[in-house]
Parts: C-alpha cells; sequence; structure tokens
C-alpha cells in the first residue's frame, strides 16, 4: 500500500467536542467522521482498525465452534410483540414504518429473530448445541450517544445465541464462550477483567461482563484479588452537579459490611418479603433514583431507599419505568442479573455517593458502581476508592480492589425466557416437545477500537497494539533531492516486506520529515523504517519502534530481526 494513494486526513487540532482520548484521537487519525449524534463513517483507515477486530473475534468465534450467519437489522413488530419487548424495549428501540404502514424497528438486539430461526430450524435434540453468531450493525436510540463510537446509537457488535436441550449443554457453551472471549480480549492486547455478576433467582443462569480496564471508563468495577467476587450495582447518569460528597474517613467507616438476608432485612424493617415483586422506582423531588430489582431483592431495595433518607419512593410499573427512563427494558429485563442493583439517577454525584455511604451503613456491601453514561468527578471517585481499595471481600477471599472498565463484551445464560415466549422447541430422545435452553453473547467489535486507545495513547498518538494496527510497518522516504534512487531502495523494501509477510504501507506522499513522523505516530503504526540519502549511502535504515524513545540505524538483516 502507497499512502499517497490511500486517503488519510490527519489533524492537528484536539476537536474541541470531543471528551476523552480515545475519541481526540480517533477523529485527529481521520479513522471516524461524524454524520449525526451517535452516527459515524468509518474512513479507510478507521475501517482496517475495525476489520482487524472483526477478524480477531470471528477466528475465536469460530474456534470455540460458533457457526457465523448474518441475520436481517431491520425487524417486525409482530415478533417483537410475542416476546412482550415491542413495549418493554423503551426509547433505544427505534420503530419505523414501511410504506404500507407496517411496523418494524432497527435490531438493537437479535434474541427475537434468532430464536424464531431456531423454532423453524430446528427439531430434533440431536442437533443440538448450536451456537449462532453473526457480526452486525445494531442501532440504538441511546439517551446520550457520546465518545465517538464508544456510546453510538449505530454501531458494530459480534452477538452469538446458544441453543441447548438442557441447562449443563448451557453452562458448557456458556464456558466455552467465556474462554473465547478471555482469548480474544488477550489477542487483541487489551488489558481487561470479567465481572462476574450472580443471577440467582432465575436459577444455574449466570452472566459476566467483561470490561477494559481505563481510568476513563463509565464503569467502577470492583473485585477481590483473591476471588472472583463482584457484586454488581449499577449507577448512571450522575449528571447534575452537586456538593462535595462526604469525606474519604466516613466513606471508609462504611466501607466494611455484612451482607444482610432478604429476610433480615425484612424483619428488620417490619415489611413482609415481597417475592414477586419486579420492580421499584424510587422517585426524588429533584430527580430521579430508581431501584431496579427482582424477585428477593426488591425488599433490600427498599430498604436501602429508605435508609439513606436520599429520595420518597413509590411502587412503578416497568412498563412506567421504562416509559419514564426512556431505558431499554434490557435493564430490567433477562439480560439483567437478578442479584444485581440497578440505580439509575438522574442526580448528582454528591447524591450518589451519599447512597453508597448510606447503603454500606446500612450493611450492604455496593461492590460494583457502575457510573453509566457520565463520568463522576474525579475526586468522587477517589473516595470511593480509598473507601474499597484493601478492604476485606465479602466471600471471605482476598481484598477489595476497584477499577475503572468500558464493558466491552457480555455474557449470558438466558434459560429459556425466549424460547418459551416464541415457541421454540425441539423433541427429545423420548419424544417429547422441550422448550430450548438459550445463551446470548455480545462484543462491542466498533467499542473495542476507542477501548483500546484508551488503554494504549501517548502525547504523539495512538500507540496500537500490533494485532490492531492498520500496518504493521511504515517505510518512510525522505528525500529532499528527488534522488530516484531513494525511491527505489524505499519501494524495494516496501516491497520485500510485503512479500515476507509484514503488513507494511510505504508513505511515498513527499512529506517533510517532521509532519510525516507525526502522522505515523499519530496514528500508531508499530514500526517506522525511513529510507534516507544519508542512510542509503551508509547501507542502513534508521527505525524506530513506535513505544521506543530513539531511533536506531540497522542494516537491512537488523531490519527484518527489528519487525520479527
Ligand atoms: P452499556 O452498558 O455500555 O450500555 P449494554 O449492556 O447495553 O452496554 P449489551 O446489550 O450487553 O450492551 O451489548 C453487548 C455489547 O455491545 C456491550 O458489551 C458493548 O460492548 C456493546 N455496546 C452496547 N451499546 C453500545 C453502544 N451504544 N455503542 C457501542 N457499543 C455498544
Ligand atoms: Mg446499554
Ligand atoms: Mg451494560
Ligand atoms: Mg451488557
Amino acid at each position: 500500500m502507497r499512502l499517497s494513494r490511500f486517503h488519510l486526513n490527519t489533524s492537528k487540532e484536539t476537536p474541541a467536542d470531543a471528551e476523552i482520548v480515545s475519541h481526540q484521537l480517533m477523529l485527529r487519525a481521520g479513522m471516524i467522521r461524524k454524520l449525526a449524534a451517535g452516527l459515524y463513517t468509518w474512513s479507510p483507515l478507521g475501517l482496517r482498525v475495525l476489520r482487524k477486530v472483526e477478524a480477531v473475534v470471528r477466528e475465536e468465534m469460530n474456534r470455540a465452534g460458533a457457526i457465523e450467519m448474518l441475520m436481517p437489522s431491520i425487524q417486525p413488530r409482530e415478533l417483537w410483540e410475542e416476546t412482550g419487548r415491542w413495549q418493554k424495549f423503551g426509547g433505544q428501540l427505534l420503530k419505523i414504518r414501511d410504506r404500507k404502514d407496517a411496523e418494524f424497528c432497527y435490531g438493537p438486539t437479535h434474541e427475537e429473530v434468532i430464536t424464531d430461526f431456531a423454532r423453524n430450524e430446528l427439531r430434533s435434540y440431536r442437533q443440538l448445541p448450536l451456537n449462532f453468531y453473526q457480526i452486525q450493525t445494531k442501532f440504538r436510540d441511546e439517551i446520550r450517544p457520546r465518545f465517538g463510537v464508544m456510546r453510538a446509537r449505530e454501531f458494530l457488535m459480534k452477538d452469538a445465541y446458544s441453543f441447548h436441550l438442557d441447562a449443563e449443554s448451557l453452562a458448557q457453551t456458556y464456558q466455552a464462550m467465556y474462554d473465547a472471549y478471555s482469548r480474544i480480549f488477550s489477542r487483541l492486547g487489551l488489558k481487561f477483567r470479567a465481572v462476574a455478576a450472580d443471577t440467582g433467582a432465575i436459577g444455574g443462569s449466570a452472566s459476566h461482563e467483561f470490561h477494559v480496564l481505563a481510568d476513563s471508563g463509565e464503569d467502577a468495577i470492583v473485585f477481590s484479588d483473591g476471588s472472583d467476587y463482584a457484586a454488581n450495582v449499577e449507577m448512571a447518569e450522575a449528571v447534575a452537579p452537586g456538593p462535595r460528597p462526604a469525606a474519604a474517613e466516613e466513606l471508609r467507616e462504611v466501607a466494611t459490611p455484612t451482607q444482610k438476608t432478604c429476610e433480615d432485612v425484612a424483619a428488620l424493617l417490619g415489611l413482609p418479603l415481597q417475592r414477586t415483586l419486579k420492580s421499584v422506582a424510587v422517585v426524588g423531588e429533584q430527580g430521579f433514583v430508581l431501584a431496579l430489582v427482582r424477585g428477593d431483592h426488591a425488599v433490600n431495595e427498599i430498604k436501602l431507599a429508605k435508609l439513606t433518607g436520599l429520595v420518597e419512593f413509590r411502587m412503578a410499573t416497568e412498563a412506567e419505568i421504562v416509559e419514564h427512563l426512556g431505558c431499554e427494558p434490557g435493564f430490567i429485563g433477562p439480560r439483567q442479573p437478578a442479584k444485581s442493583i440497578t440505580v439509575i439517577a438522574d442526580r448528582s454525584a454528591a447524591a450518589l455517593a451519599d447512597f453508597v455511604i448510606g447503603a454500606n451503613r446500612a450493611g450492604f456491601h455496593l461492590a460494583g458502581v457502575n457510573w453509566g453514561r457520565d463520568l463522576p468527578e474525579p475526586d468522587l471517585v477517589a473516595d470511593i476508592r480509598n473507601a474499597v481499595e484493601g478492604d476485606p471481600s465479602p466471600d471471605g477471599k482476598g481484598t477489595l480492589r476497584m477499577a475503572r472498565g468500558i464493558e466491552v463484551g457480555h455474557v449470558f445464560q438466558l434459560g429459556s425466557k425466549y424460547a418459551e415466549a416464541l415457541g421454540a422447541t425441539v423433541l427429545d430422545a423420548e419424544g417429547k416437545a422441550r422448550v430450548m435452553q438459550m445463551g446470548c453473547y455480545g462484543i462491542g467489535v466498533s467499542r473495542i477500537v476507542a477501548a483500546a486507545i484508551e488503554q494504549n495513547f501517548d502525547a504523539n498518538g495512538i500507540v496500537w497494539p500490533a494485532p490492531m494496527a492498520p500496518w504493521q510497518v511504515a517505510v518512510c522516504i525522505i528525500n529532499p533531492k528527488d534522488d530516484p534512487a531513494v525511491v527505489a531502495a524505499a519501494a524495494q523494501l516496501h516491497e520485500e516486506l510485503v512479500a515476507a509477510g509484514h503488513e507494511a504501507v510505504l508513505d511515498d506522499r513527499g512529506l517533510r520529515p517532521g509532519v510525516m513522523f507525526g502522522d505515523i505516530e499519530l496514528i500508531g503504526i508499530p514500526h517506522r523504517v525511513v529510507v534516507s540519502p544519508r542512510g542509503l549511502e551508509a547501507g542502513t535504515f534508521e527505525y524506530r519502534g513506535r513505544r521506543d524513545s530513539e531511533s536506531r540505524n540497522l542494516t537491512r538483516a537488523e531490519v527484518d530481526a527489528a519487525l520479527a
């Protein structure tokens, strides 16, 4: 590839409306261009990186026995009525009408479509287990699309759906997907952590989120360094600025809670245990704090809300909550682990801190804090981190650590929920119709590109982990006198590198060295080899690795060694 024939369009200016470094650098490198809120064009450069991620995901999915297919983006309303999600999914569902007035949505996820496929295709238990996946564009009408492709409205997802006769088979595939995800993120060179979320009330189900660790992450995850303990408390929409949260000491004082059972709490409160209660909306004067809980945990949440004194609460139906928030009932629905607590607060970060303090004081352990769509004040994060870091964990193993993360993957044991709703059955060995068990497994392919930059950048730009780089090596020509021998030597080196299997690009744009090097660094190419008249004379090439502080003059053989 010759850069003179490629479309590279970089900029020195930091775009004013880009808050986080990945968004800034993707714009500066010219990887993406905004079309409208949450809608981005991937330039030729950006697409090269996106395709790298996609290829690793595809390889590992195939290796894990999943089989690729492709479903339509547009999905008919009727299908979504069958699962009740046409109403329940809320504001994130983009609804459209065709010329005959038939209603459709642009798929935010594909449980309905794949289950419809499965109910028509699968007849016998002998066909199972099966794990279908696709890599496809999704649309979610996010309340606040931001950070470029990190939280876009249209984005690329790998979504997989597995089908099983029984829960045991589901658990096996779930583990295989968990392992495949770990391989994917390791291969991509990312520092990540899987956060377990217990799904208790559903029984035997499990869910894990995979987080790329980065200080700019919207989620804060707390984990034990001695076990995979991580309770899942999500807090989102910390928007309004508020007074400073309580001091670190106060947080520390309440940071060693004990776990209480629902029965304990119910007795303490003198409340009957409301096992059937699905959700609780907690509405404050200025805003909205919402605890969405399921099953046994409903009572806990009422207690939390009362004790924190943050809010008045009232009961609300799921439909009301979805309507009010414009959220997807993914928060409420089967994807939400039953033992987790989701708090969506249209309130200040300070109020959320009080919530955490109050909750812990009441004997609960809020171990994971997902800040959702707004970054909390840095001091607040530090306070909570101080309160949490180094405490023993609740399961008696290891101490607690806190990190901020970007959710790049999510695996879930769905059980029979969708198969039941859509009547997806197979005949078992006795010839009886059995509702299939399902798992679903998502990866934010386009989000990974941004997340990787959050972990890998310096003052000069992006520092791609090699597997994600648009090219592995740039051959740069310095030729102020237009010497044909220099051009020929560079072209030859480029060809040799390509023939040897390197992804090499020739920078033959004729730019001044500073500008050329600036571009190559900004777009994060791991290796740079310079061909210049002086080098040609000395029989050397000037080599510099993207993370190196200085360049070295290498012989041709040494260049090969440096690239190996
Ligand atoms: P989030 O909590 O960030 O909103 P989610 O839990 O709603 O994500 P899932 O339904 O689990 O997302 O979808 C699978 C994956 O798709 C996520 O783990 C994430 O990596 C990616 N993803 C979800 N929403 C977006 C978005 N708006 N832009 C880019 N990627 C996204
Ligand atoms: Mg979401
Ligand atoms: Mg999430
Ligand atoms: Mg998720």
